[in-house]
């Protein structure tokens, strides 16, 4: 079977290459993918930043889909040929500390799907059982593809975020990760705007418009928007999903005395003086990656349309071309391509 592999350690460097059909373990299921998602660390491997020289290459990659179990280990109880399943990618190792107490999103030792073994850009995918979820029959394929990052920006905004009923917020960054924890946090109640730079302009912030949110564009309209919304105030929580060093310092401007900042994106390294923040007593909080209950509540949330998977995804784009949706979305020309990997199929 093909599957879409880093092949080496420069950027770009994505091949169609050959994989044998795995056999599934004891406790596995073998998934045949139908639809997958391009993730922003997927665009991280295609960049070759340094958290992925880790990578055993060529790695089959992709992290984000959903398919059907057509065959299953001897062990497997929960699962049977013909259920629809996504899976959560980001594994702990079941043994250390973190994961004993239940906080295996920060597991000294997790392993990821599509970084540290062969990911879902190809046909079969073999996982183990416990690392399925059901999707329900009337939630389609394509749309529970985007269930793994919408569980991220549930953790984001229901586990790690106060956002409640009359609550002002600003997501900063319109990427998948932003367009995702506004739309969770709408559905918490919150009164969302998004903002977004420069190259957000053609496609990013239209698409928060589209998906019904207010949009900001940081350096042009950024204060009077905050006046405007809050009273001059504040915005009572401000969730950066920037990935960039900016996200956090303008988030700082933008929260209210006594209110809350969510890092979810890994924004690097910045230099800024912290006593404002004790004497405001802003909560910093971060949050990373998702667990099974955030994994739930996202099938539930793209379930009920309080998360719009059908506004919120891109088909243009083919695994057959992989370069056009990875140079796309560096880009900032489109926030979330879903690939139909049957065009894979032989
Ligand atoms: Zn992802
Ligand atoms: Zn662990």
């Amino acid at each position: 079977m093909r599957g879409l592999a880093k092949v080496e350690r420069t950027a770009g460097a994505l091949e169609l290459i050959d994989r044998e059909r795995p056999t599934p373990a004891a406790d596995e299921a073998l998934v045949e993918v139908e639809y997958a998602g391009l993730c922003g660390s997927d665009a991280g491997i295609y960049e070759f930043e340094s958290a992925f020289e880790r990578m055993d290459l060529p790695n089959v990659i992709g992290h984000e889909y959903c398919g059907t179990v057509v065959e299953t280990g001897e062990d497997v109880t929960e699962f049977a040929a013909g259920d629809r399943v996504v899976e959560r990618p980001i594994r702990g190792c079941g043994e250390c500390y973190q994961c004993r107490i239940g906080e295996s999103n920060v597991c000294q030792d997790a392993v990821i799907t599509g970084v540290d073994h062969d990911g879902a850009y190809e046909r079969y995918i073999a996982v183990p059982e416990d690392a399925l979820h059901p999707v329900p029959d009337d939630v389609r394929s394509k749309h529970a593809a985007v269930v793994e990052p919408t569980s991220i920006a549930a953790r984001a905004v229901i586990e790690n975020s106060r956002v409640g009923p009359g609550d002002r917020v600003l997501v900063e960054g319109p990427g998948p990760i932003g367009q995702l924890t506004a739309q969770v946090a709408r559905a918490q109640g919150g009164d969302v705007v998004v903002s977004g730079v420069g190259p957000d302009t053609d496609y990013r912030l239209p698409l928060a418009r589209e998906l019904g949110f207010e949009t900001v564009t940081v350096g042009e309209d950024m204060a009077e928007k905050r006046a405007e919304v809050t009273d001059g105030v504040g915005y009572d929580i401000v969730f950066d999903t920037t990935g960039h060093p900016s996200g956090l310092t303008t988030a700082v401007e933008q929260v209210r005395k006594g209110g809350q900042i969510v890092l979810v994106g890994q924004t690097g390294e910045t230099t800024m003086p912290y006593s404002p923040l004790v004497r405001s007593e802003i909560d910093l909080q971060c949050s990373y990656a998702s667990m099974y209950e955030d994994f739930e509540r996202a099938l539930r949330m793209i379930r009920s349309r309080e998360v719009d998977a059908q506004t919120f995804i891109d088909d243009r784009f083919s695994l057959l071309d992989a370069d056009e949706a990875f140079d796309a979305f560096v880009d900032g020309q489109t926030v979330k391509p879903v690939f139909d990997v049957s065009e894979l199929y032989d």
